[in-house]
C-alpha cells in the first residue's frame, strides 16, 4: 500500500468526533476538490506492506479502539486495503472508512463504518458519487456533505430528502468547508460558509441532518498536518 502517514489524534468530523483515533492516510486521489486540505496526499508517501501498517496501528493503539482509513481516496487501493480492514475488525478495532463514494463500496466488510463524503457542486467534483452505493449504506454509516455556499446547501438538502438518507444511515452531516489556505485563527472566520448561516438554513428547512464542524481545526492551527 502507498501510505502518506499514520498517526494518532482526535477524530474530528463525524459522530465519533472527539474520540482518540489512529488515522491511516493512504496516498492518491482521483478527485480534485477545490477546497481540498489534503493535497499533500496526491503524490509521494511510502510503500508499506499490510503487516507494516498493522504493526504501526497496533503500536499506536495497542488496546483496540478507533481506526480511520482515509486519504486521498483509500478505495483506490481496495485490493490490499480490504484484507487489512478485515484483520482490524477481527481484532476488535472499530474501523471508519472515509471515502467520496466514487468507487463501488459493495466489497467493504459490513462491520466498517463508512463515512461517505458526497461531493457538492462548488467542490468542482459534483456528480462523482456512485449512485449504486446508496444501497450499500447501512444503519451505522454516515453521509457527509462539505458545503461552501447556498448552492451546496440546497444540493445537500435536496439529496438528503430525495434519497431519504436519514432513514438509511446513522447520521447525515452538513459541514462548512474550511479555506484550504487557512492558518492561524482557530475559529469559524476560516470557513467558506458561516456556520451560523448554515444553522439558520437548516433550522428553517427542518433538515434531518446535523451540523458538523471540523473539530481538529478549532483545536490546532488549521494548517497543521497529522492532527
Ligand atoms: S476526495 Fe478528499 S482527498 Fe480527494 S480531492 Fe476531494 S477532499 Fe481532497
Amino acid at each position: 500500500m502507498q501510505i502518506t502517514e499514520i498517526y494518532k489524534s482526535l477524530q474530528g468530523e463525524s459522530t465519533h468526533a472527539g474520540l482518540a483515533c489512529v488515522f491511516v492516510r493512504l496516498t492518491g486521489c482521483n478527485l480534485r476538490c477545490v477546497w481540498c486540505d489534503s493535497e499533500y496526499t496526491f503524490q509521494g508517501g511510502r510503500k508499506m506492506s499490510s503487516e507494516e501498517v498493522w504493526n504501526e496501528v497496533t503500536r499506536l493503539n495497542p488496546s483496540g479502539g478507533l481506526v480511520e482509513i482515509t486519504g486521498g481516496e483509500p478505495m483506490l487501493q481496495e485490493r490490499e486495503l480490504l484484507p487489512l480492514i478485515r484483520q482490524l475488525l477481527e481484532a476488535g478495532y472499530r474501523v471508519l472508512l472515509e471515502t467520496s463514494g466514487e468507487r463501488p463500496l459493495e466489497r467493504v466488510p459490513a462491520g466498517v463504518v463508512k463515512i461517505v463524503d458526497v461531493k457538492c457542486p462548488d467542490s468542482g467534483e459534483a456528480d462523482t458519487f456512485h449512485i449504486d452505493n446508496l444501497e450499500m449504506l447501512t444503519a451505522h454509516d454516515e453521509v457527509k456533505f462539505v458545503l461552501s455556499g447556498r448552492a451546496d446547501y440546497e444540493f445537500a438538502r435536496d439529496f438528503t430528502q430525495r434519497h431519504r438518507l436519514a432513514e438509511r444511515v446513522n447520521a447525515v452531516l452538513f459541514s462548512p468547508a474550511f479555506r484550504k489556505d487557512a492558518t492561524g485563527a482557530r475559529d469559524s472566520s476560516q470557513c467558506l460558509l458561516d456556520p451560523q448561516k448554515l444553522a439558520e438554513w437548516m433550522l428553517a428547512d427542518d433538515v434531518p441532518a446535523r451540523l458538523g464542524l471540523q473539530l481538529h481545526k478549532y483545536i490546532w492551527d488549521p494548517a497543521m498536518k497529522s492532527v
